[in-house]
């Protein structure tokens, strides 16, 4: 087998967050290799909601988490990361001279000399409700997440859940599907109230069913093909809802997976770094957008963002330790390949 890859930077996630941090450190002459669990890049954004509008992106009034990645892979792309995706990273241990290996999944090793975790909410995965048999029909017409509104035209859809994803997919499914059921275990919805409002008035309208106080109990059909979601109150009555697609929205499984167990300061499933420099507890390892945490976090993709900038002028001593770091604007040093 080939030896380990040698490199500056490793980066554990290709979400927006990753994405940024390669840009970062390649405008301090850091390569990176970026590692990712996922078959595709872009993380949350692309796993989860590729088709949705985000609007708190800076100079970006509106633009879809598909549009965001092309456009951080884009930005990323002079410095020629070197992507390794469809594993995870599993061991983080350190050599003689210093610096760190780590071992994936698929069986590479890569030495570097500052390791980034981005890894965002971790080996994330949809919450399942607790329905026997539903494995069976998962990817076909069970999903957790929508990646394409069109797979739903004239479809007769079941939505799962009472936050915001159920109420904003309930909207816009409204718009293409043949029928809509909302189902929620209570009449109050979490969502913004706006779009509870709006998904109100499609109800008034009878574009929308909302199916309250229900859960799900079990599913019907056969070869993965689904033909009714069962449902049920608290006492017991019971429904029979037909249906072409179930969409549960139960939020994230937020799962560390391999990294809690590499002695990071961890805080509720979050790693703990200076907030200065992005820093763990261990030397040359740091973390950056939602898995990192320090007082006032909030974890926006703009939050994120700027850690990447702060993790990369701390790595720039690491890298470099008889460097000097001139601070310079990207207006001054320019990027290769890019038109002035
Ligand atoms: P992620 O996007 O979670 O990416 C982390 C990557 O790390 C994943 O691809 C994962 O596979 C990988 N990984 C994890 N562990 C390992 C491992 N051991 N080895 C290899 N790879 C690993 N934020 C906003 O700012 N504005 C919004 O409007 C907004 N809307 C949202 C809407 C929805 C429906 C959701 C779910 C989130 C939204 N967010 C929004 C949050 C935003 O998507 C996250 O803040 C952002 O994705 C965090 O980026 P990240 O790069 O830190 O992590």
């Amino acid at each position: 087998m080939a030896g380990p890859t040698e490199t500056d930077v490793c980066i554990v996630g290709a979400g927006p967050v990753g994405l940024f941090q390669v840009f970062e450190c390649g405008m301090l002459r850091m390569r990176s290799v970026v590692v990712d669990a996922l078959d595709a890049i872009g993380g949350q954004c692309i796993a989860l909601y590729p088709e949705k509008p985000i609007y708190d992106i800076p100079a970006h009034p509106a633009i879809s988490g598909a549009g965001l990645i092309e456009q951080l892979i884009a930005q990323a792309a002079p410095f020629r990361p070197d992507y390794r995706l469809g594993r995870q990273v599993v061991r983080l241990g350190r050599e003689a001279d210093g610096r760190l290996r780590l071992g994936t999944s698929a069986g590479d090793e890569i030495l570097a000399r500052a390791v980034v975790i981005a890894a965002g909410a971790g080996a994330f995965g949809p919450n399942r409700p607790p329905i026997e048999g539903i494995e069976a029909f998962e990817g076909r017409s069970v999903f957790y997440a929508v990646q394409r509104r069109e797979d739903f035209r004239d479809r007769r859809v079941v939505i799962a859940g009472g936050g915001d994803s159920a109420v904003d997919w309930a909207i816009s499914l409204a718009e293409v599907a043949r029928s809509v059921q909302v189902v929620h275990r209570r009449p109050k919805f979490r969502a913004a109230p706006e779009s509870v409002a709006r998904m109100e008035a499609l109800a008034a309208a009878g574009r929308v069913e909302l199916v309250v106080p229900y859960q799900l109990r079990g599913l019907a059909g056969a070869d993965g093909a689904l033909a009714a979601v069962e449902v049920a109150t608290l006492k017991g009555e019971t429904r029979r809802l037909e249906a072409d697609a179930l969409l549960c929205f139960f939020g994230l499984a937020m799962e560390l997976g391999p990294i809690a167990a590499w002695g990071l300061n961890l805080e509720r499933n979050h790693v703990r770094v200076d907030p200065a420099t992005c820093a763990t507890n261990i030397p040359g390892v740091f973390a950056v957008g939602d898995i990192a945490t320090y007082p006032g976090k909030l974890k926006l993709i703009l939050q994120g963002f700027s850690e990447a900038a702060m993790a990369a002028h701390a790595m720039h001593a690491i890298v470099f330790p008889d460097q000097a770091l001139h601070f310079e604007y990207s207006t001054t040093r320019g990027v290769q390949g890019i038109a002035a």
